[in-house]
């Protein structure tokens, strides 16, 4: 099974609660069950007998979580109960167990595997699917682009991989990756600039550990702009960055920090603490589809953190995040591109 390579997380995790107070679905719910300790133990029943994905409760307990990896990112060991659990939803798809509204959704996604590209270069933006919704954040990227100098290849399109591996089904991911790449190679980008972390997360992390190679290289739009070096004309001011589910608990990525800093921001602790996931379920990437109300409920949450819900400046990496803070939270929130382009 998946989760056999998970050993360490499964056989630790289920008798450890030191990380109960990051796990965001918990949190919200109330509830034991939606904590890396109880989720190990019920995966640990698959082996002693007394579990199995028969039961529906345990298998929408796997596909409630939010996936943000803030458990693995604080554990003192890094136990990956995150990827542990990731490999349960794989087991389940494997099994045949998927719950109905799952299946759905992947049948809906696997339809859009499909992508084109307008302008010229080597250069290219990938403007996915979700960052495409937000007018304000495209129009907020172009300025950044034009201010760097630089006309790149807009690419648009569907699903690249990350929505079928969360979902749990690894072979589709995999076939994804692989025509994605291609289509890369076929196009002749040799940098691609992405707005999403999930996406960056996708083409950085799981197109290698699928054996994935891509003809490029891949640059979150931090980083780009700090490479681009383009000149901030004023200051961020004082704001909350709510530290990125991807960038930081997945990827390690301090970029977003660092374009915080040239942009002159001073960074004010959100919440009670910054070791929180503050991004709505945006690990999960596809919750909103699954979940509506929980993700409601998650950004209710972040919004009874802030020190003063209408006035503060909350600043966030991808337009998923945005998109429910501000509408379940109602708070000010803007994106990286947004923060920037205002500063220029
Ligand atoms: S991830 Fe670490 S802190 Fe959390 S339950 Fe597992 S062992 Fe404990």
């Amino acid at each position: 099974m998946h989760i056999d390579k998970y050993e360490e997380a499964m056989m630790n995790c289920r008798f450890c609660f030191m990380c109960r107070h990051l796990s965001t679905i918990g949190q919200v719910r109330c509830t034991e069950v939606d904590t890396p300790r109880i989720r190990a133990a019920m995966l640990y029943g698959l082996r002693t007998g007394t579990n199995s994905f028969d039961d529906s409760d345990f298998v929408d307990a796997l596909y409630r979580q939010e996936l943000s990896a803030c458990c693995t990112h604080h554990c003192v060991n890094h136990y990956d109960e995150n990827g542990l659990a990731l490999a349960a939803r794989a087991d389940v798809v494997e099994a045949g167990k998927a719950p109905a509204a799952v299946v759905k959704l992947m049948e809906k996604f696997s339809k859009s595997v499909n992508w084109s590209a307008s302008g010229k270069g080597d250069v290219a933006w990938f403007l996915d699917e979700t960052t495409a919704e937000d007018a304000a954040v495209v129009a907020a990227a172009k300025k950044l682009f034009a201010a760097a100098k630089v006309s790149p290849k807009t690419i648009v399109g569907g699903s690249i991989g990350k929505v079928f591996k969360v979902l749990g089904y690894l072979p589709e991911a995999k076939v994804a990756a692989v025509r994605f790449a291609e289509f890369l190679k076929a196009e002749g980008v040799k940098t691609l600039v992405v707005s999403n972390p999930a996406a960056y997360d996708a083409l950085t992390k799981d197109y290698p550990e699928f054996g994935v190679k891509l003809p490029c290289k891949v640059l979150c739009i931090s980083s780009f702009l700090l490479q681009a070096k383009v000149k901030f004309a004023k200051k961020a001011g004082e704001l909350y960055y709510l530290a990125d589910d991807f960038m930081r608990n997945y990827d390690g990525c301090e970029c977003p920090e660092k374009l915080l800093k040239a942009l002159g921001a001073v960074n004010r602790p959100f919440g009670t603490n910054d070791e929180e996931s503050y991004c709505c379920g945006e690990g999960a990437v596809v919750l909103d589809k699954l979940n509506l109300p929980l993700v409601k409920a998650l950004a209710e949450y972040v919004a009874e953190r802030a020190d003063d819900p209408k006035k503060d400046k909350i600043v966030v990496l991808s337009a998923y995040t945005k998109k429910y803070l501000k509408k379940y939270g109602k708070l000010d929130v803007v994106t990286m591109e947004e923060l920037a382009a205002a500063c220029l």
